[in-house]
C-alpha cells in the first residue's frame, strides 16, 4: 500500500515548505516569489489583468473520478484561460487551499504535481497561497495576473455591426465528457465490480478533466497583429456567452448551426445518449475555448488558422440575436442554448 503522510505531521509551515520546495521563477516581472509576507512583481512598463476563481468540491468538481493530478492542472488553466480572454499574457499565479485531514501529504504533493506542470507549460510562476483547514471537503482559489502591452487588452463590450464572430477550437466536449463521467459514477455505486466502458471517450474524457488554455490563439493575434474588437473565454456555453457580448457591446448577432465546430467523438457520444450536439456546444460548459470577434479585414488571416472558426456575425442590437439552423430555420438564441429536438 502507498504510504500516506499525516498532515499534521508536518505541520502547516512544513507544509507549505514541502509543497513549495521546487518551486522555480520563470518570469522577469517576478520579484520575490513564495516566502515572504507578500509577492513583489515590477511590471516592466505592461499594463496587468488580475483574475481569481473559487473551485468547491461536490460543486465544482468531484474527486470520486477527478485525479487531483488533472484538478491541480485543471485550476491553474481555468485562471489562464480568463487572463488570454483579456488578450494577455498570464505571468504569475497564487494557490490557496482549504483541506480536511482527509487528505495526505502524499495527496497534496498529487495536486501540485498539476500546479507545477501547468505553470511549466504556460511559463508562469506560483508566487505564493494560503493554506487553511477546511472541515468538510477541498476548496482552491487561484489568482491569475498577467501582462498586456498599453491599451492592447480586449474586452467583452467592443464588438460592432458586421464584426466576424469567431470561436478557437471546438466545443461541447467536456459536457458530454462530464455526462461520461457521471453516468459511470452512477454505474459504480451501484454496482461496483463492473469496470467502466470508457473505451473511444479519451478526446471528450481529456477535455473535462485535463483542459488547455488557448496561449496559441493569443500568439497568433499577435503575430499577425489582430486586435479582436471583443473576446470571452467559454465557460458556460457558447450561446451565454456570446449573448453577454452583445449585452455588453450593445449589439445582435446571427451564428450558423453549420459553422459551429464540434469534434467527432462529441458528436458522436452525444448521439449516443439522444442529445442534440449542437444543443451541448452552445449550452454546455467548461470548454476554455475563446469567442471573439473581429473587423471584416482581418477574415483572410483568421483562414490561416485551422484552430479559428468564422461562425457568423454581428448585427445591431433591434436585430436580436439568432442562430440558422442547419434545415435554414431562424431560432432566437437563448441562455440555455438550443435544442432541435423540442
Ligand atoms: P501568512 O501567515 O503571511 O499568510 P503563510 O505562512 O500563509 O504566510 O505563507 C507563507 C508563504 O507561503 C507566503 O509566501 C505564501 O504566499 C506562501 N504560501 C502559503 N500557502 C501556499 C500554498 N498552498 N501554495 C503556494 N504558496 C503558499
Ligand atoms: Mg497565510
Amino acid at each position: 500500500m502507498a504510504t500516506r503522510t499525516e498532515i499534521a505531521s508536518l505541520g502547516e509551515f512544513g507544509l507549505i515548505d514541502h509543497l513549495t520546495r521546487n518551486n522555480e521563477t520563470r518570469q522577469a516581472s517576478t520579484l520575490v516569489s513564495v516566502g515572504d509576507d507578500a509577492a513583489v512583481l515590477d511590471p516592466l512598463g505592461k499594463q496587468i489583468v488580475v483574475t481569481t476563481d473559487l473551485l468547491i468540491e461536490g460543486v465544482h468538481f468531484d474527486l470520486v473520478y477527478t485525479p487531483l493530478t488533472h484538478l491541480g492542472y485543471k485550476s491553474i488553466i481555468v485562471n489562464l484561460s480568463d487572463v488570454y480572454a483579456m488578450n494577455a499574457t498570464p505571468t504569475q499565479v497564487t494557490m490557496s487551499i482549504g483541506i480536511s485531514n482527509r487528505f495526505s501529504v502524499e495527496a497534496l504533493e498529487e495536486f501540485y504535481e498539476g500546479v507545477y506542470a501547468a505553470c511549466e507549460k504556460y511559463n508562469v510562476d506560483l508566487v505564493g497561497g494560503d493554506t487553511t483547514t477546511s472541515a468538510k471537503g477541498m476548496i482552491i482559489s487561484v489568482t491569475a495576473i498577467g501582462e498586456v502591452n498599453a491599451g492592447s487588452f480586449v474586452k467583452r463590450d467592443g464588438a460592432q455591426k458586421g464584426d466576424l464572430i469567431c470561436v478557437s477550437g471546438d466545443l461541447g466536449a467536456s459536457y458530454l465528457g462530464l455526462l461520461l463521467m457521471e453516468r459511470e459514477k452512477k454505474i459504480f455505486l451501484e454496482s461496483p465490480g463492473v469496470q467502466p466502458d470508457l473505451e473511444n471517450q479519451d478526446y471528450i474524457l481529456r477535455r473535462l478533466l485535463k483542459p488547455e488554455a488557448r496561449k496559441d490563439i493569443i500568439e497568433f493575434f499577435e503575430e499577425q497583429q489582430i486586435v479582436p474588437t471583443s473576446m470571452m473565454d467559454i465557460s458556460d456555453g457558447l450561446s451565454s456567452e456570446l449573448l453577454h457580448i452583445c449585452k455588453q457591446s450593445h449589439t445582435g448577432c446571427l451564428i450558423y448551426e453549420d459553422k459551429i465546430p464540434i469534434a467527432d467523438q462529441t458528436r458522436e457520444f452525444a448521439f449516443k445518449l439522444g442529445m442534440d450536439p449542437t444543443a451541448c456546444a452552445l449550452s454546455g460548459g467548461e470548454d476554455y475555448e475563446l469567442l471573439f470577434t473581429l473587423k471584416q479585414e482581418d477574415y483572410e488571416k483568421v483562414t490561416l488558422n485551422e484552430q479559428i472558426s468564422v461562425i457568423g456575425y454581428i448585427t445591431e442590437a433591434e436585430a436580436g440575436s439568432y442562430i440558422i439552423t442547419r434545415s435554414d430555420k431562424k431560432h432566437a438564441l437563448t441562455a440555455q442554448g438550443w435544442n432541435a429536438f423540442k
